[in-house]
């Protein structure tokens, strides 16, 4: 990252449009600069802060033009702290610009011309996540602080309140930074990879009233581990387990591989369209689950599930789409890389009764690719990959098994865009259902209901 010019150059510029990662796109005579926190049509004074691979970045010093859509932030250091890019831009406005961000990822990417639905989002846009990990890091004066990384770097902005958090988590973090420093419990400083606790995990359950904290560990054990355990439970009462995570690794992932059930069962609970699901610490887990149910019902329709209806999930987490569409078909096959996840699962079919589904743990292509060497029979085909989306190999075996209907649920439009045209040959785009799972950010999911062309 090199720093530009000293001191930093100033520059009059409009803002014409926003890229995929929700920054302002201002073009001052010949160049672009990408600049957080300014909206379309606004106009003013900016200066760069710095050039990475070839691109240049600013940030505002003045604004004379100012969108409509221009709102007061409910959270004072929005602009600094890396969470949210749309604070200040109104959730009306937001949902339009996710929208488009689909159309446009398809054009760009994929060279289609598609029809998308307007994207759905929440009544209440805040106060949604039901995971919250920070950092830990400790000021001059030894007073603890926990936040979220500033973009791009690992500076961490203090956060005391934050507005799209679970609203129960502010006081579980008060509680551990003031029994951090009690207990002298360091909080981990990666340049000398010393300290102990390295991030906090809160994971709220929407329905059950459960609790689960993971502390992440720099270390096996500390001193007075069972008495911050046995405070920080009785001070938040809510809270119903604690799980150790060790990770001693000079890594930006957060979990690492051993843990240590402290407090509790070690999972909690939680349902979504009226089944129970139980979620351990490393298991993947929707963090918006009001929205999440929205997301399984759209996904269920454009899926047109029958009863004779064999079903794949591919990708599966914890087992929630296979579960969910499980009463309404025949049968349901899940493949999940993620060992604790896919015990999750089979503990979820078992405690919800469900004995049409068998999960299995394994790489979804190579699943995927026996799958199609076997030339298994399947209906219909659910996949949520992660942002990375699927791969050729995984594509290829659609191809060859031919379910009726897939339906692609994905976090990230550009890798959906490239791998739904991979496909389009054989399957006809019949809806394209962005949904607001992640408000006030650039993030948006997508439900995208194909069906195999009749030749
Ligand atoms: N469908 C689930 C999970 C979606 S997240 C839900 O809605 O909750 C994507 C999941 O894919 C994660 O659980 C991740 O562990 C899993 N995953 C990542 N790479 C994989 C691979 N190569 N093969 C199978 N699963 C994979």
């Amino acid at each position: 990252m090199a720093k530009f010019g000293m001191p930093s150059e100033s520059f009059h510029g409009t803002c014409r449009d926003l890229t995929f990662e929700g920054k302002g796109v201002v073009v001052d005579g010949k160049r672009t600069v990408f600049v957080n926190g300014v909206f379309p049509g606004e106009s003013g004074e900016f200066e760069i802060a710095y050039r990475r691979n070839g691109s240049f970045y600013g940030r505002v010093k003045r604004l004379d033009v100012v969108s409509p859509d221009r709102i007061a932030p409910k959270c004072k250091i929005c602009s600094s702290c890396g969470g949210c890019q749309f604070q200040q831009y109104a959730y009306k406005a937001q949902l339009e610009y996710k929208t488009k961000k689909v159309k446009e990822q398809f054009r760009k990417i994929a060279h289609m011309d598609v029809d998308v639905l307007p994207t759905i989002g929440m009544d209440d846009p805040y106060h949604y996540r039901n995971k919250i990990q920070m950092p830990f890091g400790k000021d001059a004066r030894g007073n603890i602080y926990c936040g979220f990384y500033k973009e791009n770097t690992h500076i961490i902005v203090p956060v005391t309140e934050c507005y799209i958090e679970d609203k129960r988590a502010a006081k579980i973090l008060q509680t551990v930074k003031k029994l951090m420093k009690s207990f002298r419990i360091e909080p981990y400083d990666e340049d000398a990879r010393s300290g102990v606790l390295r991030h906090l995990l809160i994971r709220t359950s929407h329905y059950a009233p459960e609790i689960m904290v993971v502390l992440v560990t720099n270390v096996n054990s500390f001193p007075s581990r069972n008495n911050f355990v046995h405070e920080l439970v009785k001070e938040c009462p809510e809270i119903t387990t604690v799980v150790q995570n060790i990770n001693t690794r000079q890594t930006n992932v957060i979990l690492g591989e051993r843990e240590r059930v402290l407090y509790g069962p070690g999972k909690i609970r939680d349902s979504l369209n009226g089944v129970e699901f139980n979620i351990s610490a490393k298991s993947f887990y929707q963090t918006n689950p009001v929205m999440t149910e929205m997301l399984y019902d759209k996904a269920m329709n454009a899926a047109k599930l029958e009863k004779t209806d064999v079903v794949f999930d591919a990708y599966s987490g914890i087992g929630t789409i296979g579960l969910i569409a499980a009463r309404h078909v025949k049968r349901v096959i899940s493949v999940e890389i993620v060992e604790a996840a896919v015990k999750d699962a089979v503990r979820n079919a078992k405690n919800n009764n469900i004995k049409n589904f068998n999960v299995y743990c394994d790489d979804a292509s190579s699943f995927m690719v026996r799958m199609a060497e076997k030339k298994e029979h399947v209906d219909v085909l659910f996949m949520d990959p992660p942002r990375k989306g699927s791969d050729e190999r995984f594509l290829n075996a659609l191809l060859k098994l031919k379910p009726s209907r897939v339906v692609y649920v994905s976090c990230d439009p550009s890798t959906l865009a490239r791998d739904v045209a991979y496909i389009s040959q054989s399957y006809k785009i019949e809806s394209i259902q962005p949904m607001d799972m992640f408000p006030q950010s650039f993030h948006v999911e997508t439900v995208v209901s194909l069906c195999l062309r009749k030749k």
